[in-house]
């Protein structure tokens, strides 16, 4: 991509007029206050320097003259690479990323690391924030953006804008149950973030063998002894047995887009829990859907995300042979499974990340840019809560005494 080129070549001028030392400082941002230095997505219609990316139509806008273009995404269909090759781009030195792309965004943007939670955010085109998207911490400082970094193959682009994502956050707050009763009202908004949130996909062809016992469950009849009304007798009994056999056995299987979250920002078991996003919809990465945005520097490397995601295929490998081991149940499963055609895809996902208050303390929410489905916390209602339980408990002694009076 011609544009792609022309911006790296440039970031690299840039960056050597704004920080003249060879390791640059960060500065604190409320000091030093750069104006946006996105011209790279300028309107051909009046020449302003920046258009972005519109989440509702899915192409650049101009916010001047209200110039609209369309994103042909131009690159080649999202491709898987080997996961062999990535390492090695992933280890290689800042040489190779004057030679171009597979590094960085793509084009200009400058990067703040919070010193609180870690998240490093790159800003494209739009001003950077002095407060972190991910914690709401104001201790960020700008960075040089780690341009050593794999570029991403491919991304999903923001679907819901921030006008939506603020009405979903609306709805999802009105469907909670045992929450205070002013909540909706008095819950304040704070800024809300649309943020490209970093992942792994991976791909791996699993070939598995086990061995097993596996176990039959039988019914048979014995003979016991038992005393009835003070007398030794034999009696009939139907006990339950289970038969041991040997088993054995292996079976195939291809995972697709094993996802991995590679962000350092979103705390683990919030980013798990977000499970609707949709991976066929993937596009080719191109720099122009970041216009007007921001994108989280992945900091789980592609090693790690490929060790979190070997260890998800091989445990549900084990759970597959489990279930195919013959019988009632089994004993003594081992299972050895061999991945091959490991491919992998860096990809970006829209989020909007976003606290509001309620009182005085502070609730982190999510709306995925994709799909719009909403995870979040929100305060308890401590009185609801317990009027429920009275009123279950009340329930269940009415039932007792109806039982008990039969
Ligand atoms: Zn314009
Ligand atoms: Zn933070």
């Amino acid at each position: 991509m011609v544009r792609g080129d022309m911006a790296s070549k440039d970031t690299v001028d840039r960056r050597r007029a704004l920080s003249p030392t060879a390791c640059p400082r960060p500065f604190i941002l409320d000091v030093v206050r750069e104006p946006a230095t996105g011209r790279d997505f300028p309107c051909p219609t009046c020449g302003a320097p920046a258009m972005t990316f519109d989440a509702t139509s899915g192409g650049l806008v101009c916010p001047y003259c209200g110039h609209r273009e369309a994103v042909d995404a131009a690159g080649p269909a999202p491709s898987e690479r080997a996961l062999e090759a990535g390492a090695a781009l992933s280890r290689r030195d800042g040489a190779s990323v004057a030679s171009g792309d597979a590094h960085g965004f793509g084009v200009d943007v400058r990067t703040t690391e919070c010193q609180t939670c870690g998240a490093r955010v790159s800003f494209a085109g739009v001003d950077i924030a002095t407060r972190c998207d991910f914690c709401g911490s104001t201790q960020v400082l700008e960075q040089a953006s780690n341009r050593h970094l794999i570029r991403p193959e491919s991304l999903v682009p923001f679907a819901v804008d921030a006008a939506a994502a603020g009405q979903l956050f609306r709805r999802w707050l009105a469907g909670l149950w045992f929450r205070p009763g002013d909540l909706k009202k008095r819950a304040t908004l704070g800024e809300i973030a649309g943020v490209y949130v970093p992942y792994w996909t991976f791909d791996a062809a699993a070939e598995s063998r086990w061995q097993a016992e596996a176990g039959h469950r039988y019914v048979t009849t014995e003979v016991v002894r038992r005393v009835v009304q003070g007398k030794e007798q034999l009696v009939e009994q139907q006990v339950q047995k289970i038969r041991w056999e040997p088993a054995a056995g292996h079976r195939a299987d291809r995972y697709d887009d094993v996802l991995v979250v590679a962000s350092r920002g979103l705390p683990k078991r919030i980013a798990d829990g977000l499970r609707t996003f949709d991976t066929q919809r993937l596009q080719p990465y191109d720099p122009r859907f970041l216009a007007g945005w921001r994108a989280e520097e992945y900091a789980v490397g592609l090693e790690d995300g490929w060790r979190e995601a070997e260890g998800r295929v091989r445990r549900e490998q084990e759970a597959r042979c489990a279930r195919d081991v013959p019988g009632d149940t089994h004993r003594g499963l081992r299972v050895e499974t061999r991945l091959g055609g490991r491919t992998y895809k860096h990809v970006l996902l829209p989020l909007w990340i976003a606290t509001y208050r309620y009182g005085e303390k502070p609730y982190r929410f999510l709306v995925n840019g994709q799909t719009g489905e909403v995870k979040g916390e929100a305060p308890w209602s401590w009185p609801k809560i317990l009027l429920a339980l009275v009123a279950v408990v009340a329930l269940a002694l009415a039932l007792m005494t109806t039982a008990g009076g039969r």
